[in-house]
């Protein structure tokens, strides 16, 4: 046994034990997840797909792979799906391998709107290889439609990402479909944050207007950290051989062997988020989130939210990274985030971004949301903070991690 490391995954069991989580992405996988992923199924080399494998002894593995393939196109409705990419950012690109050749144009939102780095931020390579056009939102932080259509139709993108990690509003997919049907794009629907949601049947699931679906399934869908790529029966009418493409851009395009006990992680993953336990589950994330808002609106703080699981916090000019210092030192971990209309910068933002899926988990409802809810407001107050630590510290007690 390595001690030192031992020690340190105990001291960081300890952390997630003794502190909430409001960060909208993280959660607690399911004991059955953990096992899985630290299997002796991490020490086999699968490179290829089930029946069509590099190496000899993949009997096993073909047989996982295709139970979470089966599971997860039912949970989501997709045609298709590659369940091999090593996590979200990795997925995004195997898209645009797929589809699109270095140059050519694409189309995202923007990082500090609540978009993702891999949907064309200029820093990414999806930014720096393709050429990349983006739209932002208005003064409530809300997408405009109309607006999206006319960059659309100015640029004529081949792909484009609809999809979020810091926006609290619902996306309409029905719409985001016509704006690429307008240009014949490609429209991808990275769910990563709301894929939970989505298998809950608590927002609208994309797949009926979107060609790719593409999503993380450690965020809300409470699986392994792993991603997978789905493609649609409208993806499948738009061009036959997609389902093919991204096979061949996820490998042999941009990964080697897949990590089988990620996917067989998935694989139990898809079928607890298919149960009525888990619609319940998606269901309380919601309720949570509005109750949480409604407590901070109360306490005079300016709240963006909230359609889903997350609301953004408006906490003053470039003040989110000490604000979330501030939370962190009572327990209360979040992440400073860029707000609608920020005049402070990524590195110095002016907001900060909570959600409800991991303090769901651990079994709070609207009362502990509420309690929470205070306890922030006190923070702002300047209140004694190792009264509300210790306060903080009992709520986490009551509502133990799952084991
Ligand atoms: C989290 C996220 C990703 C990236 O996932 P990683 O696993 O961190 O690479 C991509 N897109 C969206 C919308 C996300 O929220």
């Amino acid at each position: 046994m390595d001690n030192l490391i031992v020690n340190l995954v105990e001291k960081e069991r300890k952390r997630q034990e003794e502190t909430l989580s409001l960060i909208p992405s993280e959660n607690y996988a399911s004991k059955a997840v953990r096992d899985a992923v630290g299997s002796v199924l991490a020490n086999k080399y699968s490179e290829g797909y089930p029946g069509r494998r590099y190496y000899q002894g993949n009997s096993v593995m073909d047989e996982i792979e295709n139970l979470a393939i089966e599971r997860g196109k039912k949970l989501f409705k997709l045609e298709h799906m590659n369940v091999q990419p090593y996590s979200g950012s990795p997925a995004n690109l195997a898209v645009l391998m797929a589809l699109v050749e270095p140059g050519e144009k694409i189309c995202g939102m923007e990082l500090s709107s609540g978009g993702h780095l891999t949907h064309g931020h200029k820093v990414s390579v999806t930014g720096k290889w393709f050429k990349s056009v983006q739209y932002g939102v208005n003064k409530e932080g809300r997408i405009d439609c109309d607006e999206v259509l006319d960059l659309v139709k100015k640029e004529s993108p081949k792909v484009i990402f609809a999809g979020t990690t810091a926006y609290p509003w619902a996306i309409d997919w029905k719409k985001f479909s016509k704006i690429a049907e307008s240009v014949d794009a490609f429209l991808v629907a990275d769910i990563s944050h709301i894929s939970g949601l989505v298998a809950g049947g608590v927002v609208e699931n994309p797949a009926d207007y979107v060609h790719i679906v593409t999503s993380t399934t450690h965020k809300s869908l409470r699986g392994p950290r792993g991603a997978f790529i789905g493609v649609t029966n409208n993806g499948l009418e738009k061009d036959e051989s997609l389902a093919v493409k991204i096979d061949r851009a996820v490998f042999p395009g941009l990964q080697g062997g897949p990590h089988m006990n990620t996917i067989s992680a998935m694989a139990i993953c898809f079928e607890e988020a298919g149960s009525h336990e888990f619609a319940i589950y998606a269901k309380q994330i919601l309720k949570n989130a509005k109750a949480l808002a409604e407590e901070l609106r109360a306490g005079g703080l300016k709240v963006f939210g909230t359609d889903n699981h997350l609301l953004l916090l408006d906490v003053g000019l470039e003040k989110g990274r000490e604000t979330a210092l501030k939370l962190e030192n009572v327990g209360i971990v979040v992440n400073a985030n860029t707000i609608p209309g920020d005049a402070g910068s990524a590195m110095k933002p002016s907001g900060i971004r909570l959600g409800t899926p991991a303090v769901t988990t651990r079994g709070m409802k609207e009362a502990e949301m509420k309690k929470i809810g205070k306890l922030i407001v006190r923070v702002f107050a300047g209140d004694n903070l190792d009264k509300i630590k210790s306060e903080v510290l009992s709520i986490c007690h009551t509502y133990p991690c799952p084991n």
